[in-house]
């Protein structure tokens, strides 16, 4: 993978979880070093897509990505289930490139001595389970105390493929910044604006009445997203358990409760209400097709856009952090790896090709690993 490619080229490639079968060999030739699974080429880097195709690999079909965001597919081989000390192995072997944010630690802390560290927390599959329904993604009471223990040490914002009003409903805590609409819809802290980034910006009030300054760079698309949520809703209303939800700037289509056979119908029937929207893309998330504006907007703008409105943007004694579990993670990940600065940690149980740096098992480590946020500063004197 190209992690010098230009922002406003290529995305990433689907970060889908390696397996035999997307490896396309044997058990006993899988490679026992890191630097053999991850060879160069090996996984695809895709160039910006056409407005209204799907976002996914190259060499394999839409339904191929579909069923690889699938864990019911991953831990099969042409029907062959995967030993649990195959999967063991793999993972330590990962974790090699990956390492453990947790054993890491300390390493981390070095890195932090002298400098701010600013925390950067994806909300789905980080910080809440991934569950069957996505109104139920509630995250547990202990993680809510652990988010809110360190940020009262560090400026910390949430960035979500969810409504900003939906994420900031989930989590609950008012001393938080939130970007929801995958960095589409940000309420940042009030800061006069100093550069482009920050044009567009309007002074506005939050649910809990305070000021903060809301950046929508996607306010133009708010009636075609509208509209196209509708019709998605009509057209796949006869599939059982397909749940399309409005994320305000984008809008996502479940297919985690759909049966495996209707998943072709449900990825034609988004791409065919999309030829009438060129200015919509597809993207492929986590058992999810999302919706979005042809926009050169991601996530890694909106780290940007908010380290820049928290006056950190251009500090050298600053460390950003961000933890994200999905795809529209890794925008984050390269912004940080290409501008040199901070860490991006992977939250994931299973290989997968990523730009961060770190790598976390699932949420109850992400909760570790702020635990260990807020006793490393407590302990400075
Ligand atoms: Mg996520």
């Amino acid at each position: 993978m190209d992690l010098k490619a230009n922002h406003s080229a290529p995305i990433l490639a689907d970060p889908t979880p390696i397996n035999k079968q997307r490896l396309g060999i044997h058990d006993s030739l899988l490679p026992c070093s890191p630097g053999t699974i991850f060879s160069q080429g090996l996984f695809l880097t895709l160039p910006w897509k056409k407005p209204g195709v799907l976002d996914d690999v190259r060499s394999t079909s839409w339904l191929d990505a579909m069923k690889s965001s699938s864990p019911r597919n991953r831990a099969k081989n042409n029907g062959i289930d995967f030993s649990s000390n195959d999967v063991d192995v793999a993972y330590r072997d990962w974790m090699l490139k990956y390492p453990s944010a947790l054993a890491s630690f300390e390493q981390i802390a070095n890195s932090a001595k002298g400098k701010r560290i600013a925390l950067f927390l994806d909300y789905d599959g980080t910080l809440s389970p991934i569950v069957n329904n996505p109104d139920h993604a509630f995250m547990s009471n202990p993680m809510r105390t652990a988010v809110r223990n360190v940020a009262k040490y560090f400026p910390t914002a949430i960035i979500s493929g969810r409504s900003r009003e939906k994420v900031r409903k989930f989590v609950g805590l008012k001393e938080l910044y939130y970007a929801g609409s995958h960095g589409m819809d940000i309420m940042g802290p009030v800061r006069p604006p100093t550069d482009h980034n920050t044009t567009g910006t309007v002074r506005s009030t939050n649910e809990e009445g305070k000021d903060g300054n809301l950046f929508q760079p996607a306010s133009e698309f708010l009636p075609m997203i509208n509209e196209v949520f509708v019709a998605l809703v009509e057209i796949t209303k006869d599939i059982k358990g397909v749940k399309v939800e409005d994320n305000k700037f984008c809008v996502s289509v479940h297919y985690r409760n759909v049966d495996e056979k209707s998943w072709q119908t449900v990825a034609q029937y988004v791409q065919e209400t999309l030829k009438q929207y060129p200015r919509l893309r597809l993207t492929h998330g986590r058992m999810v097709l999302e919706v979005r504006p042809v926009l050169k907007w991601d996530k890694g703008k909106a780290v940007e856009f908010l380290l820049e409105s928290l006056g950190l943007k251009n500090c050298d004694d600053v460390l950003p952090i961000y933890v994200g579990d999905d795809r529209t993670d890794e925008d984050a990940f390269k912004f940080l790896r290409d501008s040199d600065r901070g860490y991006g940690i992977l939250v994931s149980s299973e290989p997968k090709e990523s730009n961060a740096y770190y790598s976390l098992r699932d949420p109850s480590e992400v909760m570790k690993f702020m635990k260990s946020l807020v006793m490393y500063k407590e302990s400075i004197p």
